[in-house]
């Protein structure tokens, strides 16, 4: 296992349509998994999607079986490893919240997402996950699958009066690392 640099804004493959993962349960696959995990823990993330360290594929990892550190009060997100997802908005609801991000480190902002929404596609062994979540999961699968059509959470914010320095915004919050 090995972790990872985390491609930072900017850098022209995180702008990229990732390709699909044609074959899952595959050695190639389980050691990119395994890299994955390691390098979003050395950073203490919520989550990351491969285009981050450079792998134009469609696969994200989010979640934990254990609280972040960074965010002890945040909802249990299963830990996940996820393959060419599919998102389907339930409702027209949206909710703003706060969102960093490992390729933008360092900064902040408030993102509208959708409040519920389902999402299917298939974990590391080929088996079909299909689940109906609300609120902060549904926020981290949004934020992580948005990396794969090349978007970053920027581009999603719209009031830029709530958007910035995490160590200006939130003052006593550890900013050594983002998500
Ligand atoms: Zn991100």
């Amino acid at each position: 296992m090995a972790i990872h640099e985390i491609l930072k804004m900017g850098d022209p493959r995180l702008l990229h349509i990732a390709q699909p993962v044609i074959e899952a349960d595959s050695d190639a696959i389980h050691l990119l998994v395994a890299d994955m995990f390691e390098t979003m823990h050395s950073v203490n993330g919520a989550g990351l999607a491969a285009p981050q360290i450079g792998v134009d594929l469609q696969l994200v990892i989010f979640g934990t079986d254990a609280p972040n550190p960074r965010y002890p009060d945040a909802p249990l997100v299963p830990r996940t490893v996820l393959l060419n997802p599919v998102i389907t908005p339930i409702g027209d609801e949206e909710e703003d919240g706060w969102e960093g991000c490992l390729s933008v480190p360092g900064l902040r902002g408030v993102v509208p997402r959708w409040k519920k929404i389902r999402y299917t596609g298939f974990d590391q062994y080929g088996d079909p996950i299909d689940r109906t979540v609300e609120g902060f999961h549904a926020r981290v699968v949004q934020h992580e699958c948005d990396h794969l059509i090349g978007k970053l959470y920027p581009m999603r914010v719209r009031d830029f009066t709530k958007f910035g320095f995490t160590e200006v915004l939130f003052p006593g919050l550890d900013a050594s690392a983002d998500d």
